[in-house]
Parts: structure tokens; sequence; C-alpha cells
């Protein structure tokens, strides 16, 4: 395998994901900065959003960390971080705004986001042992552990691929929601809202086409191992 192959495989996407990173970063600082006219912050943004939605039994969580935020649809709870928690800007609107998007998908059993929390401990194992067969087979030139390193990516792209249709489907329902029930104002409010979970959802892109990269470079090595 060439050189310029791997960089296209590897580097590129990795390239990618770090910019997209940095996207996401930049956007929730510029609108963290912006407060929304409605004064409402994300936890109540949550709430209301849940309430609104006839959606009585998810608990809305404080939890530690930056951009931490996630809908845990095991325990029905609603894991906002401190910045989005007590933070009435913007960005914390619309964050808390796209993780009640998950806890709507639950509630009305938007088929991906079964099919994905189905598939969770798979990848989970997946990207357990996956640093121990990287190790293995390029350090001790283990070459069967090319095929088990190619399983894991492909769990892991399927993975991937099935977060994408979530992670979009839960910001659109962010942006209309917000729009309906005047959390958020037309005009800059609404784009400023637009412009972080746009953002977002571009790493969920990246982390795809990585997944993409490494299983396609593994099924060139395996097939010039095999030469
Ligand atoms: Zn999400």
């Amino acid at each position: 395998m060439t050189f310029e192959l791997y960089l296209l495989l590897i580097g590129v996407p990795l390239a990618f994901g770090f910019w997209a990173q940095f996207r996401v970063t930049s956007a929730f600082n510029t609108y963290k900065r912006v407060p929304a006219a409605s004064g409402i912050t994300g936890a109540d943004a949550a709430r209301r959003i849940l309430l609104n939605a006839g959606i009585n039994d998810v608990e809305v969580v404080e939890i530690n960390g930056m951009l931490g935020d996630h809908y845990d649809p095991t325990d029905k709870r609603l894991c906002l971080s401190t910045d989005v928690y007590n933070d009435s800007s913007i960005a914390s609107v619309g964050i808390a705004a796209h993780e009640c998007g998950h806890a709507l998908q639950h509630q009305k059993n938007y088929a991906p986001l079964n099919l994905r929390m189905q598939i969770v401990p798979a990848t989970q194992f997946a990207s357990q042992i996956l640093p121990f067969v990287i190790l293995g087979g390029f350090f001790f030139h283990m070459t069967g552990l090319i095929t088990v390193g190619i399983a894991c990516y492909a769990v892991l792209m399927v993975f991937q691929l099935i977060t994408l249709p979530v992670e979009f489907d839960a910001s659109n329902r962010a942006k209309s929601i917000l729009q309906q029930m005047g959390i958020i104002g037309p005009g800059e409010e609404a784009s400023g809202v637009n412009a972080v979970l746009n953002a977002a959802a571009l790493t969920y892109v990246a982390a795809f086409v990585a997944a993409v990269g490494n299983l396609v470079y593994l099924l060139l090595a395996r097939r010039d191992s095999d030469r």
C-alpha cells in the first residue's frame, strides 16, 4: 500500500475530524456569549419541551464536563453539562433542545434510535478490543488479527451510519420546536442555533468517514498480506 493511500484513508478523515471538532467548539463559544431573548436556561427549555410533548418520565439532570450532553434512553435521563444546564445562551438552549429531540424519538419509537440502541453492546465490545487488535496486528505481525480488526471497524461503521439519521433528526426536531414554542426567535437567534447544531452534526459525519477509512485501509492491508 502506498503512503498516499494511507494518507487518504486515515490522515484525511483524521484531519476532517479535528476540523469538525474545532468548528463545534468555536460555534459553541460564539453563541454561548449570545443570550436568548426568552431568558430561559437550557434546563428550563428542556423541561418545557418535554412537558409540552407530554413526556413526564424523563429526568433533566446536571452533569460535569463540557459538551458531554446526552440523552440516556435506558435510564430516561436527559443529562446536560453545567454550561448548558444553567445558561440561557442560544448555544445552551439549542443543545438542550437537541437532547430533547432524542427523548422525543424515544417516545415516538423512532426506528433508527431503536436500532442504534440495539447495536450499542456490539459497538462497545468492538471499541474495547480494537486497541489490542491494532497493537497485536502491527507490532507482533499477527495477520489473523487484521480480520478481527475488519470486523470491529465494520461494526463501528454501521453504528456511525445509523447515528447520522438519529442526530440529524434530533436537530431538526429541536430547531422547529424551539421556534414553535417561542423559546428561540426567528432570524438571528434561529441561525445561531442552526450554526451550533449543524457544526455538531458534522462531527458525526467525520466519525463515519473515519470508520469507513479505517475499514477500507484494513481490507487493503489484508489483501496485500495475502499476496
Ligand atoms: Zn444527539
